[in-house]
């Protein structure tokens, strides 16, 4: 198979034809150029989620004597099955542990055993990292690709996601008497709620009031479907584009696993004077991202779901560059920019900017250490920041970002497509297997059919009752995926690390859970 070429044809609306077996998945990652990636990839084992004692790796470079799944695969005792990688469906929660990952870690430890507080400003030979007071830049500049900025300057690394959400807010929700409203999407994750909330009562405002809710329950819409259409996004826009303020919905809804058209409705809500952010926690390292082109007021995304860097890691921010001006004023200080007293230096220029939450880290690098009264951001997102990064974090961020080098994001989304449609095709052939005497199926796939409007995830949504059962084999055979109560598993095959094979392994094993044998050898 040629991945690209099948890829394209996904894009055009094809869905191509796939063959059921086993030795036809194991065909596919022979074919599949992205198939070496995943021998930088720690799996857990069958033994090891089970097990309550640690199995520490004390080596210096962090990786000797650990096993990759292709390791395990091709080293695992054969008499031990529990000695296998589990089947690892959960990327859209938590990305895996690569071997490059683990070694820029280390490398940051010897840093600081090295150099000490010199680390800030020391660029070592042979290190794979840049020096502290420049990591975040450093990260910036190679996830340029990965979200579609113009440049750099666009994107900074800072705090956790629902942090810089509240960063975000705060520089860009100006509620005004006219318009005040924040629309948003029916099941928006909870942290996000809770931000977006918080903000509107921080401004005095109640959000029973103040909060627009779109539900996918459009019109005509299936009252089951989770699908929410681009048109009943803008109609929403146009109700409130006398009132609203902002919007601010997911690129990827979490629980259905629906792409929005993030073109389409920044574009739609600009022209009504909306300001424009997306939370891209289940978009950034999963799907095309163009948020310079697409005039995305600002984004904020978590980096531990597809970007793999590590639990609770360094979250990423988008500023689109007309936010991120900093301008010289030699006029009076305004009120909503205080400047120096003008009393004691009456012609000082002062520093102009959209007004923030802010901290000496968001300060010019140039002036950072002056420890001046005066905050003088630097342009762009990165004087958005607060406080002093974590270098252990970004040195994570570093290695995973490096990842997405090597693999080169293009080739991973064509992967994706295909790893997708493929799952999508085997979930297909469960249902054909089973017999039509039962009026309702044993589940229903509640992402939407068309590659363009998702991206990894398939949400599964179980015929109630059935989750207990899934659930309990899937910890039998050591398969790790997604559930969400009632009825819903999210199931994610990561291009960069899942294989044809796993998803055939995947799939054989709910067929056994909800009790549909294949019918055909
Ligand atoms: C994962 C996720 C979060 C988590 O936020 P943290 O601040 O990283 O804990 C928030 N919002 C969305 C939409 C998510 O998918």
């Amino acid at each position: 198979m040629d991945f690209a070429a099948t890829a394209n044809e996904i894009r055009a609306g094809n869905k191509p034809s796939f063959d059921d077996s086993l030795a036809y998945a194991q065909s596919l990652d022979r074919a599949d150029p992205l198939a070496p990636l995943r021998s930088d990839y720690l799996f857990p084992t069958k033994a090891s989620i089970k097990s309550k004692t640690l199995t520490r790796h004390h080596h210096v470079d962090g990786t000797a004597g650990l096993n990759s799944a292709a390791d395990a695969n091709a080293n695992a005792n054969a008499n031990d099955p529990d000695d296998e990688p589990v089947l690892y469906f959960c990327g859209n929660s938590l990305g895996l542990q690569s071997k490059t990952t683990r070694s820029s870690i280390y490398a940051q430890l010897d840093t600081w055993h090295a150099l000490g507080v010199n680390g800030h400003f020391t660029d070592p030979d042979g290190s794979p990292l840049v020096n502290w007071q420049d990591m975040s830049a450093d990260c910036a500049r190679k996830s340029v690709a990965l979200v579609g900025a113009k440049d750099a300057a666009e994107i900074v690394y800072m705090n956790t996601l629902t942090v810089n959400i509240h960063m975000l807010l705060a520089a860009f929700y100006k509620p005004t008497a006219a318009r005040s409203k924040i629309i948003l999407e029916w099941k928006p994750f909870p942290s996000d709620y809770y931000a977006i909330s918080s903000h509107v009562q921080w401004h005095g405002r109640d959000p029973a009031h103040e909060l627009v809710e779109i539900w996918p329950h459009g019109e005509h819409a299936d009252p089951a479907s989770l699908y929410i259409s681009t048109d009943q996004i803008l109609a929403t826009i146009d109700a409130h584009a006398h009132d609203a303020a902002l919007l601010l919905l997911p690129g990827i809804q979490y629980y259905s696993g629906q792409l929005f058209d993030m073109a389409t409705i920044t574009e739609y809500a600009h022209a009504r004077g909306l300001v424009v952010g997306w939370d891209l926690a289940h978009a950034a390292g999963n799907v095309d991202l163009r948020l310079h082109d697409w005039n995305v007021d600002f984004a904020m995304w978590c980096t531990y779901k597809y970007i793999n860097a590590g639990p609770g890691a360094i979250a990423g921010a988008f500023v689109h560059e007309r936010h991120g001006h900093v301008e010289w004023s030699a006029a009076p200080a305004s009120s909503s920019h205080p400047g120096p007293d003008p009393q004691d230096q009456p012609s000082e220029p002062v520093p102009v900017f959209r007004p923030r939450l802010s901290g000496w880290y968001g300060g010019d690098k140039s002036v950072r250490f002056l420890m001046a009264k005066q905050f003088q951001p630097t342009p762009g997102a990165a004087g958005f920041q607060a406080g002093n990064p974590s270098a252990l974090d970004l040195a994570a961020l570093s290695g995973s970002l490096d990842m997405f080098a090597r693999a080169g994001f293009p080739n991973l989304r064509n992967k994706s497509l295909v790893l997708t449609a493929y799952a999508e095709h085997m979930l297909h052939r469960i249902l054909a297997d089973e017999h039509a005497n039962n009026d309702t199926p044993a589940f229903t796939i509640v992402t939407p059919p068309n590659p363009a409007e998702r991206g990894a995830q398939l949400s599964v949504l179980l015929r109630h009752g059935l989750l207990d059962k899934v659930q309990a084999l899937f910890a039998e055979k050591g398969i790790i995926c997604d559930k969400r109560k009632p009825d819903v598993i999210r199931v994610a095959p990561v291009p960069m690390y899942n294989s044809f094979e796993d998803v055939w392994r995947f799939m054989h094993a709910l067929r056994e859970a909800v009790g549909i044998p294949a019918k055909s050898g």
